[in-house]
C-alpha cells in the first residue's frame, strides 16, 4: 500500500452504550461525514443510522471468541481506506479508550504514518450508573472506582483470548472500593463466590445491567450473596459491586 498525495485520517470514536442520544456532538459530526464507518458489534443500529447515507459501513465485530474479522484485517481495512485518502470513523462502543484494543490500533496506525484523532465516549458503566441514579464515588462509602474486566491478551496470538471468572488483584480488595466489571462472562454465581472467597462483604450491592440505555435493558438489582445467573439477562452485561451502589 502507498499513500495518496492528501492520506486521510483514522478517528477512534466513542459509541456510548447504545442510546443515540447519549454520542458526543463530535461523534456526531464525524458519524455524518466520515467517508467509511468501520463499528464493532455492540455499537447500536440506532447510532449507525446517522451515518452519513452515502457512507461505506463496514461492520468489524468479534463476537463471543468467533471472529469474523481478525484485529490485524480490522487495522488492514483502516490503513487501506486512510492510504486511499478518505476519513474513516473507528467506531466503538462506550469510550474508545476502555477495553477496545485501542492500544493495538494506535501502534499500527502511528506505524503505518496515518494521522489519527480520539473521540472519548460515554463509557457503560457511566451510563449504567446514571440510569440507575446511583453514584460510583461516595464521600463517606467509595473512595475508589476499579474498573476490571476478566479478558486477558492470549499467551500467544494465534490463541484465542483467556478468559478467567475473576479478575485478579493483589492483596486484599479495598472495602471502599465501587468495583466494575465488563465482559464478566455468564458464570454470575461463581463470579459471585468467588469475590466474596477474595475478601468483599457477601452482602455488598450487586447490580447487574444488560443491554443499558436501549429498550431492551434489564436490571439484576441484588448483593453478592444473592446474584443468581437466571436474574441477568443477554449480554452485553455490566456489573456494578460496591457499598456505594444504591439502585
Ligand atoms: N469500550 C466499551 C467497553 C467494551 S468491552 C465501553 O467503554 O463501554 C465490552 C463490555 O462492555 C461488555 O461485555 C459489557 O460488559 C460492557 N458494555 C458495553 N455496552 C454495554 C451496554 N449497553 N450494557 C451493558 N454492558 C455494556
Amino acid at each position: 500500500m502507498t499513500a495518496a498525495a492528501h492520506p486521510g485520517v483514522v478517528y477512534l470514536v466513542g459509541a456510548g452504550p447504545g442510546d443515540p442520544e447519549l454520542l458526543t456532538l463530535r461523534a456526531l459530526r464525524l458519524l455524518q461525514t466520515a467517508d467509511v464507518v468501520l463499528p464493532d458489534d455492540l455499537v447500536s443500529d440506532e447510532v449507525l443510522d446517522l451515518a452519513s447515507p452515502s457512507a461505506l459501513v463496514v461492520p468489524v465485530g468479534k463476537r463471543c471468541g468467533q471472529p469474523r474479522i481478525t484485529q490485524a484485517g480490522i487495522h488492514a481495512l483502516m490503513i487501506e481506506h486512510a492510504y486511499a485518502g478518505r476519513s474513516v470513523a473507528r467506531l466503538k462502543s462506550g469510550d474508545p479508550l476502555v477495553f477496545g484494543r485501542a492500544s493495538e490500533e494506535i501502534a499500527a496506525l502511528t506505524q503505518a504514518g496515518i494521522p489519527f484523532e480520539i473521540v472519548p465516549g460515554i463509557t457503560a458503566a457511566f451510563a449504567v450508573a446514571a440510569g440507575l441514579k446511583t453514584p460510583l464515588t461516595d464521600r463517606s462509602s467509595a473512595s475508589k472506582l476499579i474498573f476490571a474486566t476478566a479478558h486477558h491478551a492470549a499467551p500467544r496470538p494465534d490463541q484465542p483470548a483467556k478468559f478467567e471468572i475473576m479478575p485478579k488483584w493483589e492483596g486484599a480488595f479495598p472495602p471502599d472500593a465501587t468495583l466494575v466489571i465488563y465482559m464478566p462472562g455468564r458464570r454470575f454465581r461463581l463470579l459471585a463466590d468467588e469475590l466474596i472467597a477474595s475478601g468483599i462483604e457477601a452482602e455488598t450491592p450487586c447490580v447487574a445491567v444488560s443491554k443499558a440505555s436501549t429498550p431492551q435493558e434489564l436490571t439484576h438489582c441484588t448483593t453478592l450473596a444473592a446474584l443468581a445467573d437466571e436474574a441477568v439477562g443477554p449480554a452485553p452485561v455490566i456489573l456494578l459491586i460496591g457499598q456505594a451502589i444504591r439502585p
